[in-house]
């Protein structure tokens, strides 16, 4: 049977990481129509004009309509009211960027920005492991850990576009050194490197480089790899409570590198966190669940984000 074809308004969605582009061409039910990525690692390819030119690249190889608003998702910290990127750990040399206008100047459409874990959230909660619902945490445990709020169906801004920095709520006052200069916060701790530090701290100099080897180790019943785990669990348990209290989502979705060990350390991670939370505050969330879009979460976010503002972002 044949279906009745119904106008569809396509958008273009991008990720912008520090080490490639994804950009996708998605219709407004969030269907990946045409994906393009690329692969820069390179200063000059990270340098404004770089981002700039590689995003024109995208839109470019996706063949957008010229009426597809474009959504950019960028690592860092944002004054989404202005279209700034203030900072961003991946682009060190970026200073109070206003990319809005920029890339609006350059392709001559609509153009949203936002920062990658707000888009990721966006995108779970548009057609991935958070599909419908409106309210909803995403925790990206990677190189750093990233979060994105969904609050009544909008995104966690504050006034400024700053809100929803969860991986930097301090759970260990006087503890690590994290790259924001506080001490303790939880991303030194339940990132990738933060959890090969405490597999340093436990095991020593022959102690697993990366979270996935201590994941192998335990899942092999080594007792220091258990060790690490239970103080991994008990930090990220401890950080998701207090978010846990605060927002009391539907759903808390957990994507990054790490989480694709979920299956090792769910069991422990959902009982910490039933003792740390509030049993109303946690109602909702159990069973924790895994990103379902992967690499592709933030680029499908960035479409969602400019379809819902698709003519009034450009400036
Ligand atoms: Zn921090």
């Amino acid at each position: 049977m044949s279906r009745a074809v119904l106008p569809s308004q396509p958008a273009v969605g991008i990720d912008v990481g520090g080490q490639g582009v994804k950009a996708v061409l998605v219709d407004d039910q969030g269907t990946i129509l045409k994906r393009w990525s690329d692969r820069d690692a390179s200063a000059e390819g990270r340098s404004v004009d770089g981002v700039i030119s590689r995003v024109a690249a995208a839109v470019a190889a996706l063949s957008a309509p010229a009426n597809a608003p474009l959504g950019v998702a960028v690592p860092g910290f944002f004054d989404t009211r202005r279209g700034v990127v203030c900072s961003s750990p991946n682009f060190p040399t970026w200073r109070d960027v206003p990319l809005r206008a920029l890339l609006g100047d350059r392709l001559g459409r609509s153009v949203v920005i936002d920062n990658d874990a707000n888009a990721a959230v966006a995108g779970e909660a548009w057609v991935g492991a958070a599909c419908g619902l409106r309210d909803v945490l995403l925790i990206t445990l990677g190189t750093g850990v990233g979060t994105g709020f969904l609050v009544n169906g909008a995104l966690l801004r504050g006034a400024r576009g700053a809100a929803g920095e969860g991986g930097h709520l301090v759970i260990r006052p006087g503890g690590r050194l994290c790259g924001c200069g506080q001490l303790g916060c939880l991303e030194t701790y339940a990132s990738g490197p933060g959890i090969a530090v405490t597999a340093a701290d436990v095991w020593g100099d022959d102690a697993p480089s990366t979270a996935a080897g201590v994941f192998e180790a335990f899942a092999g019943g080594d007792p220091r790899a258990a060790e690490v785990v239970a103080r991994f669990t008990d930090d990220l348990a401890t950080g998701i409570a207090q978010m846990l209290h605060l927002f009391a989502p539907e759903a808390v979705v957990l994507g990054g590198g790490v989480a694709a060990s979920m299956s090792r350390f769910q069991e422990r991670l959902e009982a910490r966190l039933r003792s740390a939370a509030l049993p109303t505050s946690a109602a909702d969330v159990f069973p924790l669940r895994v990103a379902t879009l992967g690499g592709s979460a933030g680029a499908v976010g960035a479409a969602w984000l400019a379809l819902q503002c698709p003519r009034s972002g450009s400036k």
